[in-house]
């Protein structure tokens, strides 16, 4: 373990924010170790390496899916899936709520808006998440809680142009917290920041960072393509 957790876990208890350590690529003894120090919330962003993970560590373990997810891949992750943040149309929300009501399971979600610059991140553009709010069958969906959003901001050195994207989806956040509260719906959750920008987002309202190198290090290759 980067002797790193242990400051930043503090810095994140002083400012209230959670911490999602991603451990995507690395084994199961590096989380073995955080988990040792108190880390619960742990983050993967492929469904077979989750499910590979999941089954070798204490049940106590809450395991966040940060990646992308197919809908045909839910089913897997159903069972224990603690908070999915990759949530980016309606379809994938009805699977969850179908697969959460076959485990009576009430899951939590964030959905995905897109604020950066690149088009190689997933996610709903603000007008389609306003739609999906809106959205009448969204409100039938009675085994999903919305609980927030997530957003990626740009990959970029330029921390004006980060800082905008965040501000940008903390206001989008304020707004649907006020406007859509409702059985299914309980805004709280807003996830933003990676080991690049995550002091910012903090500065800018997140309340839940994902910190992968930062914590554990240079990522390896990908685990599930060996
Ligand atoms: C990998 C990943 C992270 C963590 O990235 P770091 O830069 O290593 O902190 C956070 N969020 C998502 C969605 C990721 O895929």
């Amino acid at each position: 373990m980067d002797s790193n957790y242990l400051e930043i876990k503090k810095w994140c208890n002083e400012r209230k924010v959670n911490l999602v350590a991603i451990s995507k690529t690395h084994p199961v003894e590096s989380i073995t170790l955080l988990y040792k120090e108190g880390q619960r919330m742990f983050g993967e962003n492929k469904v077979q390496e989750i499910m590979m993970k999941e089954c070798q560590l204490p049940p106590d373990v809450q395991w966040h899916l940060v990646g992308h997810l197919q809908s045909n891949k839910v089913k897997f992750i159903a069972p224990f899936i603690s908070l999915i943040h990759s949530v980016d149309s309606l379809k994938l929300l009805q699977e969850i709520n179908k697969q959460a009501l076959k485990n009576s399971r009430i899951q939590n979600v964030l959905l995905q808006v897109f604020i950066a610059d690149e088009n190689t991140k997933f996610g709903l553009s603000k007008e389609e998440c306003f739609s999906l709010f809106e959205n009448k069958e969204t409100a039938k969906l009675k085994n999903i809680r919305i609980e927030g959003l997530m957003g990626m901001a740009t990959n970029s050195d330029d921390e004006k142009k980060v800082r905008k994207e965040f501000k940008g989806l903390k206001k989008m956040f304020d707004t649907i917290a006020k406007k859509y509260a409702s059985d299914n719906i309980e805004i709280k959750t807003l996830s933003m920041g990676m080991s690049s920008d995550y002091k910012i987002a903090v500065e800018e309202g997140s309340n839940m960072v994902r910190l992968g190198s930062v914590i554990f290090g240079e990522r390896k290759a990908p685990i599930t393509s060996l």
